[in-house]
């Protein structure tokens, strides 16, 4: 199950926003509004061509109904709209302004990850050559006011990626799609659950986290939401995640997947102030802990626990190469004074 980027190439490098989801001021109206998508632009590839996310239905290639006195579409002007069931949740990508006369894919086509669908253009309502690149939550097309319904695309997009990433470990099939699977899970013995801290930093969702999920993921979640970090997803997380996603305006369902995991924010200690730098007494490695370890890692900007681990070492080698220190990941008077 692969997935693509709405554009060929990479973010930023080869595509980029010019206008994010949110609120803005719209460039014609000038009124306060609600973006429910992305606006990108093609930076290396013209004429840029816009692809499936995923694999999915067509469920709409056509003009929109509101017409200029020229006969033109307003609104999205052409646009295309594919279905796609994602994690067992559907999900609908819209491609607004595409090139007149560019469709590449009918109403009912099945597509696949990477499949072409139109050129980018500037139809109905746009001021140049762009994409509005939307996802709603649901089967259908939507339209809100506020965004309600609607998906931030960026950080889905990024959230698909990483689950691509590691496909057979990311799955958590349902069952109507993977029976084999399914059987499966329920004929072996399932293994006691291992116990999980939370990392240092944030790690990459590589499959839904949901009851019966066990890593440092659901560790990091469960420190996010400041429930008992173990590492092992039971109702009491279910519940937290639920309470969550009410508090976010995201589908209450209890299950991490696309949509949540971007909200999933674990705070960050404040660093404290400058006047209590404690004094080094010897050098800092792996192993090393209490308040000066704390200190080190308030600086780096990670979790200050006051253990200094794999994630402290490598955070400390970054601020090294950085500094143009001697890159061994100890922190000895030099880099100290460095902090
Ligand atoms: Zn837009």
């Amino acid at each position: 199950m692969a997935m693509s980027w709405p554009l060929d190439g990479v973010y930023t490098k080869n595509f980029r926003t010019t206008s994010s989801f949110g609120w803005r001021i719209h460039p014609i109206k000038k009124t306060r509004k609600h973006h429910n998508g992305e606006d990108l632009i093609s930076i290396s590839h013209n004429p840029a061509y816009l692809k499936a996310i995923y694999e999915g239905t067509v469920i709409e290639a056509r003009p929109a109904k509101s017409r200029y006195a020229s006969g033109e579409p307003k609104g999205y002007g052409y646009f295309v709209a594919v279905r796609h069931k994602i994690g067992g949740k559907d999900y609908v990508a819209l491609y607004a302004h595409c090139k007149k006369g560019t469709f590449q894919v009918k109403k009912g086509d099945k597509v696949k990850a990477g499949q072409v669908l139109a050129i980018m253009g500037t139809s109905g309502f746009s001021t140049g050559v762009h994409l509005h690149f939307e996802i709603h939550v649901g089967k259908k097309v939507g339209w809100s006011s506020n965004g309600s319904g609607f998906l931030d695309p960026i950080p889905f997009l990024k959230s698909l990626e990483a689950f691509d990433g590691e496909t057979s470990k990311a799955w958590t099939p349902t069952p109507e799609n993977s029976p084999t699977q399914d059987i499966a899970d329920h004929s072996v013995t399932r293994p006691r659950p291992t116990k999980f801290s939370a990392p240092s930093t944030k790690p990459k969702l590589q499959g839904w986290l949901k009851v019966g999920s066990n890593s440092e993921a659901v560790a990091y979640l469960q420190k996010a939401l400041g429930i008992k970090v173990d590492g092992i997803f039971g109702n009491g997380t279910k519940k937290a995640v639920q309470k969550f996603q009410e508090a976010s305006g995201l589908t209450v369902d209890g299950i991490v997947g696309v949509a949540t995991w971007p909200k999933v924010v674990v705070a960050e200690t404040p660093a404290p102030a400058k006047d209590t730098k404690p004094k080094l007494t010897k050098s800092l490695k792996r192993g090393s802990r209490g308040a000066q370890v704390k200190f080190l890692q308030s600086k780096l900007g990670i979790t200050a626990d006051g253990i200094f681990g794999p994630g402290t070492q490598k955070a400390v080698k970054a601020f090294q190469e950085k500094k143009r220190l001697a890159v061994d990941g100890v922190v000895g008077p030099a880099t100290w004074g460095a902090l």
